[in-house]
């Protein structure tokens, strides 16, 4: 073999090597069986309802009891506490008291989707239907044509809560929004995208035959009320109190031949949800260790259960009640001592737009997980700006563990721009960066990410977690 030249000496060590991760790992095994488990969590989970659900299974399954059925904490000890169903904190207690700050990794459970309108139901020209108000952003034309399923709660005066799920089982009939067709689109073509289809036609088909009875009018909403209400015992009236979400039903699949990404719906957030949470079930930590998944960030992370919600100091303050450590002021002490990930997906560079991407600094698919500094617009607006201090300790944590990332923005000045749950958390003083996984088409029905990525990203917030 030739000799190195002075160059080439010189560029191995003072160039930043950006390989993609495939070439050098030595766990493609471990790789293709994390993927696995994850798929399958996956069709179980596609809203943040079910995620909640199984995640809590998954929780107890591995020693974690409910905090409010607690008297006293202890290191050591394992707690979540679940926050009206539709976010949670768990927490693995440490050896060094809480006022040290804790390692968190955030990660949100809710995802873009078409939520029923209070009053959904119905009929047009013999056929039934729902109306739906869209969740989160989403480009309207792409939800159209898709097998979609209903997911969420019908939820009685009498307290009673009624699960719906349809479509997800093999026997299971679907639901679809049509579009016009090509030989009569002269005109929509010449819409711009973004208009083709509109928040108003996301009208999802759901019957078309009629109740035999030729004194009543509206016939196929009366059959498919009567079919609800065999099945649910329901009526019109409890969509009142409904929370129902229409999803793809599309099961989450193994991509390509090579089997290395994973195609899926809802990976905005719940690829980073998913790996945060098996990360902290086998941790061995020194100060304590809690997982974040909140919900409502796709809508700006409001309300009791999005991240800007007190429920959080509420559950640091339990912690700190049953650990007998809380104090005046304990819970700012606690969270100005903290580190957090915020595990979120960014933009993977995708060469069929390059037009948007700034291929200096984009994330690109199977480089490993990837670090977002700042967020926010063109002049970092509304960005929780990482410190570089913070910066070169997870650099530390990363590189000690040989885990494999990359340091990334997302797109080009001007091109647009995005947030997650890290600015709400450095706001209360804590030291948080984005650190997720590139995903492609996200926020379509289908998103698209590397398995290479999602074990790095396990391997990252297990790392984190043990601080
Ligand atoms: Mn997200
Ligand atoms: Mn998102």
């Amino acid at each position: 073999m030739a000799e190195k030249t002075t160059g080439e000496i010189l560029k191995e060590n003072l160039f930043l090597k950006k390989e993609n991760g495939w070439l050098n790992t030595n766990c493609e095994e471990e790789i293709m069986s994390f993927a696995e488990g994850y798929i399958a969590f996956l069709n179980k989970a596609k809203t943040e309802r079910e995620f909640i659900k199984e995640a809590k299974k998954l929780l107890i399954e591995n020693g974690f009891q409910d905090l409010e059925k607690v008297g006293t904490l202890n290191k050591g000890d394992k707690v979540f506490y679940i926050n009206k169903n539709k976010s949670l904190f768990a927490s693995i207690i440490g050896e060094k008291p809480l006022k040290e700050g804790m390692q968190l990794v955030g990660a949100h459970v809710d995802s873009p989707r078409l939520d029923l309108r209070p009053n959904p139901l119905y009929e047009n020209t013999d056929m039934a239907y729902f109306k739906t108000r869209y969740y989160g952003g989403i480009k309207k034309y792409q939800w159209t044509c898709i097998p979609l399923s209903l997911h969420g709660v019908f939820t009685k005066v009498d307290g009673e809560v009624i699960e719906v799920n349809i479509g997800e089982n093999d026997n299971d009939p679907i639901f679809t929004i049509s579009d016009l067709l090509p030989h009569l689109a002269k005109k929509q073509e010449k819409k711009t995208l973004a208009d083709g289809i509109e928040g108003e036609d996301l009208n999802i088909l759901i019957g078309s035959k009629p109740f035999k009875d030729s004194k009543v009018s509206e016939k196929v909403k009366l059959n498919i009320l009567n079919i609800l209400n065999k099945k649910y015992g329901i009526t019109e009236k409890d969509f009142i109190s409904a929370e129902l979400e229409l999803v793809p039903a599309f099961k989450a699949k193994s991509l390509g031949f090579d089997s290395s990404m994973v195609a899926a719906y809802g990976q905005d957030d719940k690829v980073c949800a998913y790996t945060s949470l098996k990360a902290l079930l086998n941790v061995c930590n020194n100060k304590t260790a809690t997982v974040v998944l909140a919900d409502k960030e796709e809508i700006g992370s409001m309300g009791n259960t999005g991240m800007s919600s007190e429920v959080f100091e509420y559950y640091v303050n339990e912690l700190l009640n049953k650990l007998n450590q809380n104090d005046y002021n304990m819970v700012n002490t606690v969270l100005c001592h903290s580190k957090m990930l915020s595990a979120d997906v960014t933009a993977a560079y995708d060469p069929n737009f390059t037009d948007v991407f700034e291929k200096h600094n984009d994330a690109y698919l199977s480089k490993g997980v990837s670090i977002n500094k700042y967020t926010g617009g063109n002049g970092k607006s509304g960005a929780s700006d990482a410190n570089a201090e913070f910066i070169s300790y997870v650099r530390g944590v990363l590189e000690k563990n040989n885990i494999t990332y990359q340091m990334t923005d997302m797109g080009k000045i001007g091109a647009g721009g995005g947030g997650t749950i890290a600015y709400i958390l450095a706001n209360r003083g804590m030291e948080v960066i984005d650190l997720g996984i590139p995903v492609l088409s996200m926020h379509s029905p289908y998103e698209i990410t590397s398995k290479f990525d999602i074990y790095m990203a396990y391997l990252t917030y297990k790392t984190f977690y043990e601080g």
